[in-house]
This record gives structure tokens, C-alpha cells and sequence, in this order.
């Protein structure tokens, strides 16, 4: 029999599914709110201003050529992105207790992790917990690296916000020394994040409970606006002392989807630890990727070593922050205003480029076939996608189905 008769056909990807459906459906009212992708207010990707700068910066360089980048990356992206995730001022830093390696945008970075955590976690039987829900690659990444997968509470699905006693009960019921994947702002498909407070009460549990955190960052700027209130949480564990992980992505933050860029961050109790985890990470990665993609690198790393262009690249974020905000409070007034059954609160309440709706699966089904209307299947939708000339028309549809 043939050699591959014995492999079989994998799920489909929920996400990847949608946008062929959407992209064939060629109705004039069709509105895409499933791919997690900035647009601007005209429904077109939008590459960052300042990113038009760095690339004719990059493009200008005497010096440039496309030799591989070293096994570590950039330094001008590792060396920027870990003062942006830490902070300038971080003594993890100026301790040299952090290692930074650059990977395949923020996917790559849980994979690398993923597989690291798998050789070397203790007790060697831990499990990965992941918010119910998480991002649909999450488990994948995780399974596909041989871990065990289990689940913390996380969305009240009454209220559609945070269920904090759920979760610190279920973090306080695992075993002790587990990992413990969190989302550090702009949950994705939720948009509810933790408050300040509350992830004072996350970082308590996990201290007397001996878990190991594994941030996961793939908004920093974008949620708020301002990098460091979207780093609160990382800034909070490494200041509390926690060994961790972060793998950190520059698709949404600066608009480089497609050039994969990102990186792994280790923070070691002890500056004599680095030696070793950064040797293993660096091996983990030669072993899959070789050396990670060079133009993204220099793109980001020209922003992130000129003041001029960083600070450019703040009000850039700011404006794609701002104008998600206006959209939810847009959609949630005008829901309000249709007198569409519900309290749409939460749609203005969530953060970062989703919103959990509470639409149910069938709700979304109606909005799809006959409306033209494109969400993932548990109603989460991308703010994003929504723009001033179709902000009406989905507003008056969800109202229809949910009536
Ligand atoms: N992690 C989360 C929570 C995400 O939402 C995403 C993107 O959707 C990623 C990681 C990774 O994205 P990328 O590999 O494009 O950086």
C-alpha cells in the first residue's frame, strides 16, 4: 500500500477556512471580521508610516546585503525588543539575567518555546495550562511539541469578562509546578485582560503554587496604545522574582505580518544560568529555522534603535489603538441605539483587536450565509475590521439575528 496511505486528513483551521470562504464570497456587502489584521479606515492594510521610513532607510544602506543573520538574530531587533518588553530600566537587564533570541514572528517564539519546555521542564510530567479559550494555535503549538494541554477558567461566558475566581481556583487546584501560558494584554479571541490588581492576585497564586509562567505577547502598543501598560503584567512577574518565558511578535505592533518577525525571551533567577539556556535555545532553533528572516529584523530594529523613528512608531500604534477604540464604542452605541437585545457593554469594555461578541454559533452561521458577515464560529470578531463604511450595515445585521 502506499507509503502515505496511513495519513490522515487534519482538522481544518477554523481561522484559515473563514478567510477562503470570505475571499470567495464577492457580494458587495461582504465585511471580513475574522483574520486578526489591522485595517485601516478605507478596509486596506495599513503599512506603518514608519515603517515606509525604515524601509528606504534599510533599502539606502551602503552596507546592506542579504547575508544570514547570526544563530541569536539581529542585535539591533534583540537587543531593542528586550529593553521594549523589560523596560529600559529593567535590572533583569542590567543583571544579565535575560537572554533574547530571534524567531519566526510570535508563532515561532511559542514553538521554540514549546519544544524547550518540553526537554527541560520540572517535574519533567508538567503540564501546559491555557486560558479557556486561548488561541486556536496554542494547543497545537503545545501538542505538536509533546505536551500535556490542560485548562484554566477565563471568560465568564455570562458576563463576558474576566472569571478571576475561576481562574485562581483552577491555578490553585493544578499541582504544583505546572506551566502556566498566559496571554500579557489584548487576550486574543476575548479582548479581556486581567486588571492591574488582578494579576497581583495571578502572580500570588502562582508564587505559592511554584508555577512557571510562559508569557505570551503579541500586541504590546497595540492594545493600549502605550508599550509599557501592555508589558504591565511581564514587568510584574519579573519584578516578583519568577523565572519566564516570553515570546514576543512585531506582526501586529508594527505591521510586519508577513516578514515573521519576533523573539523568545528567558529570564533566569541567575546571570550564571544564561550560558547554558541560551546554548540550548540557540540549538533549538539551528535544528528548525538555521537563522531567523533578516528583512522584518532590520526593519524593526531601525525603529527600535532611533529615538526618532521609535517615537514616530508610538503615535503610529496610538492611531491604530485609537481608532479600534472608536469602532467598539461605535458598534456598542449603535446597538444600544437599535435597541438590540442585550447589554453591549462589553463590545467597548474588551480591549486589543478582538471582541468576544456572545453572538452563538448559530447566530454567526445566519450572519455569514445571509448576510455576508465574516466571524470565527465561537462570535469573536476583528475590531480592526470594522471602518466607518460598514460600521451601519453590521450593527443593523447582528441586531437582525440576534432578534
Ligand atoms: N499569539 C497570539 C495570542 C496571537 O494572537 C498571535 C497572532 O494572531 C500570535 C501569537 C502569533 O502571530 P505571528 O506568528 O503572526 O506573530
Amino acid at each position: 500500500s502506499p507509503y502515505f496511505a496511513n495519513v490522515p486528513q487534519a482538522p481544518a483551521d477554523g481561522i484559515l477556512k473563514l478567510s477562503v470562504l470570505s475571499k470567495a464570497d464577492s457580494d458587495a456587502n461582504k465585511v471580513d471580521l475574522g483574520v486578526g489584521a489591522y485595517r485601516d479606515d478605507s478596509g486596506k492594510p495599513w503599512v506603518l508610516p514608519v515603517i515606509r521610513t525604515a524601509e528606504q532607510r534599510v533599502a539606502s544602506d551602503p552596507n546592506g546585503n542579504h547575508e544570514y543573520l547570526g544563530v541569536g538574530g539581529l542585535p539591533a531587533l534583540t537587543n531593542g525588543a528586550q529593553k521594549l518588553i523589560f523596560g529600559a530600566d529593567s535590572p533583569a537587564i542590567s543583571e544579565k539575567r535575560v537572554y533574547t533570541i530571534q524567531t519566526i514572528s510570535g508563532t515561532g517564539a511559542n514553538m521554540v518555546a514549546a519544544v524547550f519546555l518540553r526537554q527541560f521542564k520540572q517535574p519533567a510530567d508538567a503540564a501546559v495550562y491555557i486560558s479557556k479559550p486561548t488561541w486556536g494555535n496554542h494547543r497545537s503549538i503545545l501538542q505538536t511539541a509533546g505536551h500535556e494541554v490542560r485548562e484554566y477558567r477565563y471568560c465568564n461566558y455570562g458576563t463576558l469578562g474576566l472569571d478571576i475566581d475561576g481562574m485562581l481556583e483552577d491555578l490553585r487546584a493544578a499541582p504544583r509546578n505546572q506551566i502556566i501560558l498566559l496571554h500579557a494584554c489584548a487576550h486574543n479571541p476575548t479582548g479581556i485582560d486581567p486588571t492591574e490588581a488582578q494579576w497581583q492576585q495571578i502572580a500570588d497564586v502562582m508564587a505559592e503554587r511554584g508555577h512557571f509562567p510562559f508569557f505570551d505577547c503579541a500586541y504590546q502598543g497595540f492594545a493600549t496604545g502605550d508599550v509599557d501598560k501592555d508589558a504591565y503584567a511581564i514587568r510584574l512577574f519579573v519584578a516578583r522574582g519568577f523565572e519566564l518565558l516570553v515570546a514576543e511578535s512585531f506582526a501586529k505592533n508594527m505591521g510586519l505580518y508577513g516578514e515573521r518577525t519576533g523573539c523568545l525571551h528567558a529570564v533566569t533567577k541567575d546571570a550564571a544560568l544564561v550560558g547554558a539556556v541560551s546554548s540550548q535555545l540557540n540549538r533549538l532553533s539551528r535544528a528548525t529555522i538555521s537563522t531567523a528572516s533578516a528583512y522584518g529584523a532590520k526593519l524593526a530594529g531601525t525603529v527600535l534603535q532611533d529615538q526618532g523613528l521609535y517615537a514616530e512608531w508610538v503615535e503610529n500604534m496610538g492611531e491604530m489603538s485609537r481608532r479600534i477604540k472608536d469602532m467598539r464604542e461605535g458598534l456598542r452605541d449603535r446597538l444600544q441605539s437599535l435597541g438590540t437585545p442585550g447589554d453591549w457593554e462589553h463590545v467597548a469594555r474588551q480591549i486589543g483587536m478582538f471582541s468576544f461578541t456572545g453572538l452563538s454559533k448559530q447566530q454567526v452561521d445566519v450572519l455569514r450565509d445571509s448576510y455576508h458577515l465574516y466571524m470565527t464560529d465561537d462570535g469573536r470578531i476583528s475590531v480592526a475590521g470594522l471602518n466607518s463604511g460598514n460600521i451601519d450595515y453590521v450593527a443593523r445585521a447582528i441586531d437582525a439575528v440576534v432578534r
